[in-house]
């Protein structure tokens, strides 16, 4: 099991109402691959039950399982560099926990990847979320198109399966805050598609707010393109002629026709309006200036707190000075 075919890297955020369900399909879909294969589960700091189910998971099948314990939540993302970090598959396939990514599909990826694809995202077919969720989703993948290069036709879409040797340059990339299959793109020199089932949320509730999809698009969005900011400086170049005219319009104005207020609602919207323009650059800038700072700071990006893995899995020396949690 040290250089298996396949691992498999599932992030688990509160997830224990569908930890069982997830489980048995899970296994017999892989085991019906019949390739070595490796499940990396890691908690994202769940404060329900999970990180107890996924131990006895562990127990059940210490074989293929191995879990990864993360000492607090830091996101879906930094969870599965976590994992990333420590697998040791040929290829790695990611998904979520959920059962809205069918554990059944992971084979026509990798049959896909036979063909020659170093990378290959999955599309999500009849996409069963909330409506204002796949609109919005919708107009973000056509943003995204416009000024990134990135080329995905679902970005949200988790089913998708690396190279190893994707996998390592993500390992070495060190960004904070960061958007793993934009990044994977990013590295992979054959990437493509294919269309996936997706199904209802198996059991419990999203985990993403509108507040942290919004902050999860402009990662994604200020980490792949500097075009926002390229752009607002355009609006603003021509924002600036525009009130200059204007300026000496009403200078002229006052020196042709004398003073007048009429006309004093008009101007205050044209400010407000302006004023709006300057506040969402501001924004922008701090966007990009946040990512700076975070990045400076250099603060790990996620801490472990326990690996469960069995003993021939662990780096020899370790294995003889401790043993904690390992079975054989
Ligand atoms: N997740 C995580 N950490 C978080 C949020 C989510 O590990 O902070 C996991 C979650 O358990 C699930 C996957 O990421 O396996 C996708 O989350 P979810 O299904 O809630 O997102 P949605 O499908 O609504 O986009
Ligand atoms: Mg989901």
């Amino acid at each position: 099991m040290n250089t298996p075919a396949l691992s498999v890297v599932i992030p688990v955020y509160n997830e224990e109402q569908g930890l069982a369900a997830l489980f048995a399909r899970l296994y017999p879909a892989l085991d019906a691959l019949g390739i070595a294969y490796e499940v990396l589960f890691v908690n994202d700091g769940s404060r329900d039950r999970s990180a107890a189910i996924l131990r006895e998971q562990y127990q059940r099948r210490p074989d293929v399982t191995r879990v990864i314990l993360l000492a607090g939540n830091f996101g879906q993302h930094m969870a599965i560099l976590s994992a990333f970090a420590q697998c040791r598959g040929q290829r790695i396939v990611t998904l979520d926990a959920d059962l809205q990514n069918p554990p059944e599909e992971i084979g026509r990826l990798l049959q896909k990847m036979d063909e020659g694809y170093d990378y290959v995202g999955g599309v999500r077919r009849q996409r069963q979320d909330v409506s204002w969720r796949r609109h919005a989703s919708w107009m973000m993948n056509r943003i995204r198109e416009r000024i990134t290069h990135v080329v995905m036709t679902d970005q949200g879409c988790m089913l998708r399966a690396y190279s190893r040797d994707i996998i390592q340059a993500i390992n070495h990339s060190q960004e904070a805050n960061t958007f793993i299959p934009a990044l994977a793109y990013t590295y992979a020199r054959n990437p493509g598609e294919i269309e996936v089932a997706h199904e209802e949320r198996a059991a419990g509730e999203s985990k993403y707010s509108l507040y942290k999809l919004i902050r999860l698009n402009f990662d994604l969005v200020t980490g792949f393109s500097l075009m926002p900011l390229q752009i607002f400086s355009l609006v603003g170049v021509g924002l600036s002629l525009l009130s200059a005219l204007f300026v000496i319009y009403l200078a002229l104005r006052r020196i042709l026709l004398g003073p007048e207020v009429d006309g004093v609602f008009t101007l205050f919207g044209i400010l407000f309006f302006l004023i709006g323009v300057l506040l969402f650059g501001i924004g922008l800038l701090g966007e990009y200036i946040g990512r700076i700072y975070q990045q400076v700071r250099q603060r790990p990006r996620y801490l472990i707190d326990t690996i469960l893995q069995s003993p021939d899995e662990q780096p020899p020396a370790a294995a003889l000075l401790s043993r904690p949690e390992t079975h054989s």
